[in-house]
């Protein structure tokens, strides 16, 4: 085949994010060369999201503008993958001829074969469930990431269903790649140039591999990359407060690449609507990992999420998840007004009123806004060590992360991408740090 261009656009969670540059790799080896010219390319991805409001809806919308951009022009193999392709299979080449290919997460390992057929003009869904051949077929091919912070999934699917989640019917149940497998590609990431690597699964903190009797988790990776050199950040998301086990909150001690930032969803701050949401763990639970890791190193921050208006939530149920806020200074945090998912539980339970939903998750957000302002105004003034990802296109300065993984815009030289530096801080917002490198302090 002769090269020809591909233009990817992804939706939701770093997850998306990771599958569309594993697809790119895979692409790239029929010809297709990615472009930044959406209105130009041979073939459009749309890699999507089921976790936001209204998602199928949003995904046909995007379809009608891309429609538009091409709409003098040679129609480009349109490919819808995600979790909205998954929930919405065949459905969707029957409701939008424009699309060519529906693509489930875990059949991504059949973009090539799906492409191919293509051209030969034949229509194509591919939904199944048949994670352990697509991470089998990715394996074999390099990861060619070489940003300075990159994804590398360990693990997909859950088995918890919590009430109100999409993943268990998106993603499918647990799976936990080969430990070997997954260092091996670290090592690629590694040869390429990245400095930072967050390990991702939907229940991240549940990898579990079992090979010749010995039980593989992410503690055992996360003490593993600790060993590369070259490597100097190591983050892992999400994970689910049941399955923060002791050897887990030991790397904190053990690990001191791991980031000293937990993001950790607890959802609500009532053990009431936590048993309506399936949640299977307690308030208490999340306090005993909260203080433990506190005790390890009290520089570790939290962020989490939480549903507000929950069916069923009181007063009372608010005022405590209200209580928990006030407790634990979360770094950052989500927040959102439940909205029901098709085919959970929680959509067909009676939703609150809509006009307290909104004036609790107002009240929320102050409050978790409040902490981000007060948080980042306390580096004001102070040199923080800053993880230097790349230089801003329209801006001459630099970008970065500090070890709460907040933004950092700062002034410094190109050839400080890669490096960790010395920023200091002298102004701030409630997302974003500012100041500039101070040459006169050596980098931690
Ligand atoms: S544990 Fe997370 S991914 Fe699994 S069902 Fe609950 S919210 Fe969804």
């Amino acid at each position: 085949m002769q090269n020809k261009t591909i233009f990817i656009k992804t939706f939701g969670c770093q997850m998306n994010e990771y599958d569309s540059n594993r697809i790119y790799d895979s692409v790239s080896k029929l010809g297709f060369i990615k472009t930044n010219n959406q209105s130009s390319a041979d073939c459009y991805i749309l890699n999507t999201c089921h976790i936001r409001d209204k998602a199928k809806e949003k995904v046909y919308h995007e379809i009608g503008r891309i429609k538009k951009l091409f709409r003098n022009k040679k129609k480009p193999i349109m490919v819808v993958a995600g979790c909205v392709a998954q929930a919405e299979n065949e459905e969707m080449v029957k409701r939008e001829p424009f699309i060519d290919i529906v693509l489930g997460p875990q059949s991504y390992h059949k973009v090539n074969d799906l492409l191919k057929k293509h051209i030969e003009n034949l229509k194509q869904e591919e939904t199944e469930f048949d994670t352990i051949s697509k991470f089998g077929y990715f394996d074999q091919i390099k990861n060619n990431n070489n940003k300075i912070s990159a994804f590398l999934t360990i693990q997909e699917g859950c088995d918890k269903f919590c009430s109100f989640c999409v993943v268990p019917f998106t993603r499918g149940p647990e799976y936990s790649r080969p430990f070997k497998k997954i260092l091996l590609e670290a090592e690629q990431l590694i040869q390429n140039g990245v400095k930072e690597i967050t390990l991702l699964g939907q229940n991240v903190n549940a990898y579990s591999y079992k090979e010749n009797s010995k039980e593989y988790r992410i503690s055992d990776l996360i003490n593993s990359l600790n060993q590369y050199s070259e490597l100097e950040r190591i983050r892992y998301t999400t994970s689910h407060p049941r399955d923060m086990t002791d050897d887990l909150i030991d790397c904190y001690s053990l690990s001191h690449k791991l980031m000293p930032f937990v993001h950790l969803p607890i959802q609500s701050g009532s053990n009431r609507i936590l048993e309506l949401m399936n949640r299977k763990h307690t308030v208490e639970d999340f306090f005993k990992v909260y203080e433990r890791l506190k005790k390890i190193n009290k520089e570790i921050e939290f962020s989490s999420d939480f549903i507000i208006g929950y069916p069923g939530e009181t007063k009372r149920d608010f005022e405590e998840t209200f209580k928990l806020i006030k407790k634990i200074k979360f770094i950052n945090s989500f927040s959102f007004i439940f909205s029901p998912r098709p085919g959970t539980k929680a959509s067909k339970l009676e939703m609150i009123d809509k006009n307290i939903a909104k004036e609790r998750l107002i009240l929320i957000q102050d409050e978790l806004f409040k902490n981000q302002v007060e948080i980042n105004k306390s580096m004001e003034n102070t040199n923080i060590s800053v993880l230097v990802e790349n230089k801003l296109e329209k801006q001459n300065k630099l970008f970065g992360r500090n070890k709460y993984i907040s933004p950092v815009i700062f002034d410094g030289s190109v050839n400080q991408v890669g490096k960790t530096v010395k920023v200091k801080i002298q102004t701030s917002n409630q997302n974003t740090l500012f100041g500039f490198v101070n040459k006169n302090m050596k980098a931690a």
